[in-house]
């Protein structure tokens, strides 16, 4: 077994200044709070408390140093503790903390808005902001459904998704997410969305070449389509990478086949891109730079804005409106949005976090640490528990089995939790994806900082398996 890495142990922080609550008000005061995903059937083990950030760091509150392995929640992009962003923040909040986007503009909005549309491929050049990832995955959906009324399609509005897929909570975005983990007890819309498989190569019978994996997936969207008839679906929602599904990367030519039979069918292709736009893959968006597609709208949150306050945003193609505006239909109102559509603050936030992406060339950096990333996650391939590891850019899943013959979900992440806490007492969070350690710290992310994570989580895998194996 790898020695325990020390120098990587939690380090104290020095600078904690924030009052703390005692332990037993900490308790009986977060029972009170529902956290997402929670089971509320259960009273849960209490979460460690988060008191500040600094690059890819955060401090708990008994001051132990963590790498942020999942970099928050796939969105801390430029990193931690950035001053710029917190200054921009707060002067817009004291000149002008709020503007109603149904009456009034903003000069700040109108360059966020060029600045964005220069960096998005093809036409999509139409920003549609919004709150967060589900109100942007939500927003273009109705956008279809709006469209198609308008197009006097009445009846083309069925959805188009993957199983394992992640697009949300919203009403809508839950119906396309694909887990069907995430849907007991919970309604969905009937009948409106269509999930087909999940385009992971591992998933694919023993006897499969990639390729023929590749024309299966690419033929069941065609048969789907034709099943439901062209002229009732309205959409194909894809992520370029399934980030919640567990960074599932598509076989090569996936993408642009698929467009390919969307373009055929008249069926809009939404790119979900809210993990994997701003950087995340080493581009500003991954659809076309890294897998070659012009989709006709691209849903992005979390990087935009690298977390510091919420936003989200639709980009839209100009042809969609173009056509739209061509139509004479009357009463064309996009009847969608949000009171905090373009909240200033998040304007500020996100037009800062852009010229933080360009100054620190963080872009060319991800490009240059992507692979020394992949390669040293890639070298735990060779401890048994570790059935796959996979990824592109600062995005990877170190997927664990402990029989690869006989794969158990259930049983397999419950592993993962095993080696969640035992990174966490070493210095890094974790944060699985049911059997898979899931990686996507900030961008900023050095070597140095990887051969860290790399160690911690290597010991973790070892000891997780020393504690869960033979006669234990
Ligand atoms: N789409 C994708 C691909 C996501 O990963 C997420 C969140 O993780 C969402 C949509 C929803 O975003 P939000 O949680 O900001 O609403």
């Amino acid at each position: 077994m790898s020695e325990k890495p020390n120098s990587y142990l939690p380090i104290l922080a020095d600078n904690m200044t924030t009052p703390q609550l005692t332990e037993t008000d900490r308790r009986t005061l977060d029972e009170k709070v529902v956290y997402p995903w929670e089971d509320v059937s259960v009273s849960r083990s209490p979460k460690t408390f988060l008191t500040r950030g600094e690059g890819i760091y955060v401090y708990d509150n008994a001051g132990n140093r963590l790498i942020d392995g999942p970099g928050g929640m796939w969105c801390v992009n430029v990193g931690h503790g950035k001053t710029e962003i917190a200054e921009a923040i707060a002067e817009q909040a004291m000149t002008l903390g709020y503007v109603s986007p149904w009456s009034f503009g903003m000069d700040h909005t109108l360059r966020l808005t060029q600045r964005l549309a220069a960096y998005t491929p093809g036409d999509l050049n139409h920003v549609f902001y919004t709150t967060c990832g589900s109100t942007a995955v939500d927003s273009a959906l109705r956008f279809m459904f709006f469209y198609n009324n308008c197009r006097g399609l009445p009846d083309k509005k069925q959805i188009i998704a993957r199983r394992d897929g992640y697009h949300g909570s919203t009403f809508l975005g839950a119906s396309c997410s694909g887990k069907t983990e995430d849907k007991s007890n919970m309604d969905m819309a009937k009948g409106l969305v269509h999930h087909i498989s999940n385009p992971k190569p591992l998933n694919r019978p023993h006897d499969m070449t990639v390729e023929v994996f590749c024309d299966r997936l690419v033929a069941e969207l065609e048969e789907k389509i034709l099943e439901l008839g062209p002229l009732s679906v309205g959409a194909f929602i894809a992520e370029p990478v399934l980030g919640s599904g567990g960074v599932v990367v598509p076989p090569p030519g996936y993408h642009q086949r698929t467009l390919e039979v969307c373009r055929k069918h008249d069926v809009l292709y939404i790119s979900d891109e809210v993990v994997t736009a701003f950087g995340r893959l080493g581009s500003m968006f991954a659809s076309e730079e890294i897998y070659g597609i012009v989709p006709d709208m691209i849903t992005t949150a979390k990087g935009l804005t690298s977390g510091y306050v919420p936003m989200g945003a639709l980009f839209i193609s100009d042809r969609l409106l173009d056509e739209l505006r061509e139509l004479s239909v009357d009463h064309t109102y996009f009847t969608n949005g949000f009171t905090y559509s373009g909240h200033p603050v998040a304007v500020r936030a996100a037009e800062t976090n852009l010229d933080i992406i360009e100054a620190e060339r963080l872009l060319e950096h991800v490009r240059e640490v992507g692979p020394y990333f992949q390669q040293r996650l890639g070298e735990l391939a060779e401890l048994d528990v570790v059935w796959e590891v996979r990824g592109e850019g600062l995005m990877a899943a170190v997927e664990c089995t402990l029989d690869s013959n006989n794969p158990d979900e259930a049983r397999d992440s419950e592993f993962a939790l095993i080696v969640d806490r035992i990174s966490q007492e070493n210095g890094l969070i974790v944060r699985p994806v049911y059997n898979s350690c899931v990686m996507s710290p900030p961008l900023t992310i050095t070597r140095e900082e990887i051969d860290q994570l790399v160690d911690i989580l290597r010991c973790a895998l070892e000891e997780a398996s020393a504690e869960v194996g033979p006669g234990n």
